[in-house]
């Protein structure tokens, strides 16, 4: 196990030119992983597994499956200096053949954020209609937007978003004062981005205290994820020191005392949501008079399904969101024809993105490979561009 991190200066080679000089002078994190980490907390367990294939099974009607995946093996995927054991990536697999536009699977979250949730399901983020009729959970006969027997403010799209809600994560925030996160970007007290971002982790972490589970990088939702060690991003103190303890005191936990939550275990969360996060922009808000105005909305979220899908730059699988909607449902539909056991890729960049260089795509993929992609694609291009070399 590697315990001294490596200097800064090594790594910060990687960027370049201005960027460079930039990230050195506002400071900047550099995603390492905690050196005494217990190696259990690294590994996904047999029961995680199997219940992540019964799961691959049962959303998407037998049509695929997960499984160990080959994608890295090309490149000695076991970095010692930034993963301390070999983790055994995962990925999903066909476990039929699928044919070309068939849906695969729609993968629903509850663990989302928007920067301004105004007017939208507090659960699934759709646009609430009629909110001047409003209905109790559990009073079924009637319709419109559903509120919860605590006569907290939130309010939901129907019985079931409100049922999850409750079962999940609502117990957490029950009565406790959120305004500084729900409008910080409305108060010019963070980014949009930085907004939607502390939403997630505030969501994730209610989930976490409300479930039975006492180590919180042992709770499903996000044992399953893998950092990406290697990366950086700007620091911003507000941001990456006081945000997560003022979330943490604000769902009554003492940073002092509850050692489960120590800063090491919440920055491998962060580090494990920033990776896997699903995040976009929509064009439409809600106005306080309830219309919908021009000006652009931050959303994120994890899916669970979604976040084992691997990354080709030549997908064989395409990912949708809901965007009018704003749901947290990410669809996913064959782009070609899949055989029975080939895996199933979806790519992280956007079309646009996918036109660019091999070297280009390195780039931009940086933030979750940092190194090379592992697909069939960039092999060739990048065999090409050592042939020209050798050429010339
Ligand atoms: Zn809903
Ligand atoms: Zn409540
Ligand atoms: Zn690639």
């Amino acid at each position: 196990m590697n315990e001294n991190p490596p200097p800064h200066g090594e790594h910060i080679q990687e960027l370049k030119g201005l960027e460079k000089k930039e990230a050195e002078r506002s400071g900047y994190v550099y995603l390492h992983p905690y050196p005494w980490t217990d190696p259990n907390l690294l590994q996904r367990d047999t029961t995680l597994i199997s219940s992540l294939r019964r799961r691959f099974h049962d959303e998407s009607n037998g049509k695929c499956t997960v499984g160990p995946s080959k994608i890295r093996e090309r490149l000695d995927m076991h970095d010692a200096e930034n993963n301390p054991l070999p983790v055994t990536e995962l990925g999903v697999f066909a476990a039929r053949r699928i044919e070309p536009n068939e849906p695969i699977l729609l993968d629903w979250t509850p663990a989302g954020a928007l920067d301004d949730a105004e007017g939208r399901c507090d659960a699934c983020f759709s646009v609430l209609e009629d909110v001047d009729r409003v209905a109790v959970e559990g009073n079924t006969d009637s319709d419109g937007p559903v509120a919860l027997h605590c006569g907290c403010e939130v309010r939901f799209c129907c019985f079931d978003c409100a049922q999850v809600s409750a079962k999940l994560y609502h117990k957490s925030v029950c009565g406790c004062d959120l305004t500084i996160f729900q409008n910080a970007s409305k108060l010019d007290l963070a980014a949009p981005k930085t907004a939607a971002r502390t939403l997630l982790w505030l969501r994730v972490l209610a989930e976490i205290i409300q479930s039975e589970v006492t180590e919180p990088l042992k709770h499903p939702r996000i044992a399953q994820l893998m950092p990406a060690y290697g990366d950086f991003y700007d620091f911003e103190y507000h941001f990456h020191i006081v945000r997560p303890i003022q979330i943490l005191q604000s769902l009554g936990i003492d940073v002092f005392r509850d050692l489960e939550f120590d800063t090491w275990v919440m920055h491998t969360l962060i580090a494990r949501l920033h990776n896997n996060a699903i995040t976009y922009s929509i064009e439409e808000r809600i106005s306080p008079s309830r219309t919908l105005i021009n000006s652009k909305l931050e959303v994120q979220h994890v899916n669970q399904l979604y976040s084992l899908f691997n990354h080709s730059c030549e997908p064989n699988a395409r990912t949708t969101v809901n965007g009018r909607q704003c749901s947290t449902t990410t669809i996913l539909t064959a782009m070609k024809q899949v055989e029975k056991g080939e895996e199933l890729f979806v790519s992280y960049l956007s079309e646009e993105q996918l036109k660019e260089a091999v070297t280009d795509r390195k780039e931009m993929l940086w933030k979750w490979f940092v190194g090379e992609c592992g697909c069939a694609r960039c092999a060739r291009e990048q065999a090409d561009v050592l042939e020209e070399g050798i050429k010339a």
